[in-house]
């Protein structure tokens, strides 16, 4: 257990208790402690983070991401607790995107300054010349209605991949634009995704505003970010930290939580929880009465998962100077190559040694289902195959290390009509609360929607102290123009 480093304000009530040290539970605990409550977090692993953490690869020494994370600028509350937890200034904002396609060819995405939203992007769309002159204004035509279409769906709507169809795209404008957009963006393939999903991708990520489609880049380690910065500032404000520290069940019934269960099966009173943890920890950790006091729980049982896939690769000579691209039309979708003094440590020699003679770059695979059906051999040459076909460098360089990572359940599937499944913070529980990327955010799978969770709790449990408080921040502005258009 962490003790509070300070108590910076008089707490006399009870605390608040999060389970959970991921994004949702980091940020629900943020803004309480900002806002003088007492919280005490308990996560079950020994670092904070959830999906969002690093490990010390023992190949290399080094401390690596279980898979790159990025953000986009319009990820307004996800930047908002960056800031806060004064972790801001460790991201890169890219907001000229190098897109290589499929013969090799570098086309670069970058908001025209000549035009407002949501034409900015116009002129790098109709630059793309390994789509045809008719595909290419078919894909304009097709985002114009898709922005337009009323927003609601059921689980029997089309998946966008169906509705993309319907309206005509051709094969190579789905693999070659929408794919490459939405796959990454909603960590699953268009035949399974929700098409109200894949408009709100659009919509808020390249319509809206001019700088959303910005991608925010950590320069340092998910570890570095939110295990040690982020538990430092919530240290600073009194937040207790519990790490390695499982809650194994949560007692009580309609009336409220009354008590947690730890691993050593002593109990604790409760006075307000927010359970941050994955939706499929839910389930088991409520006792029977609880469960039947949640029935906007039930339906959690359906949500299916999706994969994605890191390939780290350790090569003995740079590659590119580039610090990222996106691969149009291949197995490979992004490749971020990462700064040595990021993934090596003072104090670690073995990781320090192999930093300086090697060059770092990650392969990122979203929805990567076919994977499981691939050897790992296959799989890297298939990646650096890829790679020499964007990067001439790579043909000669020589592979010094690699490791693949899958997460099987990395993000939720955002199938259509999921929206209407996804249970609020507030609870039918009175004390008892959600926080998580998928309770209702209206958002994908994502650090954005992890945060979003976070701060709805906090102001249902401030609500429920008696104070009102508007937490979430507010969206990027829509240009006069979008407003008009869209
Ligand atoms: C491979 C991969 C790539 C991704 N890429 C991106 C990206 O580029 N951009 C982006 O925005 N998002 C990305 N995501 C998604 C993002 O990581 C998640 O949406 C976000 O981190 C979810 O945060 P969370 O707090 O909701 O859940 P989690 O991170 O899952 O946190 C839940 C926490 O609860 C803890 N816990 C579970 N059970 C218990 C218990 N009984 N007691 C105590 N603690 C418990 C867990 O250990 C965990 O720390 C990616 C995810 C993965 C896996």
């Amino acid at each position: 257990m962490t003790a509070p480093a300070t108590a910076p304000r008089e707490r006399t009530q009870p605390p608040v208790i999060i389970i959970g040290g991921g994004l949702a539970g980091l940020a629900a605990a943020l803004r309480l402690a900002e806002e003088g409550l007492a919280v005490e977090l308990f996560e079950a692993r020994s670092v904070l983070g959830g999906r969002a953490a690093s490990y010390r690869d023992p190949q290399t020494g080094e401390l690596i991401d279980h898979c790159q994370h990025v953000g986009m600028a319009c990820c307004t509350n996800f930047h908002d607790f960056a800031v806060r937890a004064g972790i801001a200034d460790q991201f890169d904002r890219l907001d000229k995107l190098h897109f290589f396609g499929p013969d090799g060819t570098r086309y670069d995405m970058q908001a025209a300054w000549w035009l407002p939203a949501p034409l900015h992007l116009g002129p790098s769309l109709l630059a793309q010349a390994y789509l045809t002159w008719s595909e290419r204004l078919g894909i304009a035509r097709t985002l114009w209605r898709l922005a337009r279409r009323p927003q609601r769906e059921g689980a029997s709507s089309p998946t966008i991949g169906a509705w993309l169809r319907e309206q005509g795209q051709t094969e190579p404008a789905i693999e070659r634009f929408w794919s490459v957009v939405l796959v990454s963006a909603l960590g699953e393939s268009l035949d399974r995704a929700s098409l109200a999903a894949a408009q709100k991708v659009f919509v808020d990520g390249f319509l809206n505003h001019r700088g959303a489609y910005a991608v925010d880049v950590p320069r340092t380690s998910l570890r570095e970010l939110f295990d040690v910065a982020v538990a430092a500032k919530l240290a600073s404000l009194g937040v207790r930290i519990q790490r390695g520290a499982p809650v194994r069940e949560l007692l009580g019934d309609a009336h409220g939580c009354s008590s947690i269960r730890g691993e050593d099966g002593a109990t604790r009173d409760v006075e307000d929880l927010i359970l941050a943890t994955p939706w499929r920890r839910v389930g088991e950790l409520l006792s029977p009465e609880l469960a039947t006091a949640l029935p906007e729980l039930a339906p959690l049982a359906s949500l299916a998962a999706s994969p994605i896939s890191g390939v780290h690769l350790w090569f003995d000579r740079d590659l590119t100077p580039l610090t990222h691209a996106v691969l149009v039309g291949r197995f490979t979708q992004w490749v971020f190559r990462r700064e040595r003094h990021a993934t090596a440590a003072p104090g670690h020699a073995q990781a320090n040694a192999h930093a300086s003679h090697t060059h770092y770059y990650q392969a990122v695979i979203s929805a990567s289902r076919d994977l499981s059906a691939m050897t790992a051999p296959a799989i890297i040459a298939a990646v650096r195959a890829d790679l020499a076909a964007i990067f001439p460098a790579a043909r000669e360089a020589v592979l010094v290390a690699h490791k693949i990572v899958t997460e099987r359940e990395a993000v939720f599937s955002y199938r259509p009509g999921l929206d209407t499944l996804r249970p609020r913070q507030q609870t039918h529980v009175p004390n008892l609360f959600l926080a998580g990327d998928w309770t209702c955010t209206g958002w994908p799978s994502t650090m954005e929607s992890a945060v979003r969770s976070g701060y709805l709790a906090a102001e249902a449990v401030l609500a429920r102290r008696g104070r009102s408080r508007q937490l979430l921040a507010p969206d990027l502005p829509r240009s006069r123009l979008a407003e008009w258009l869209l």
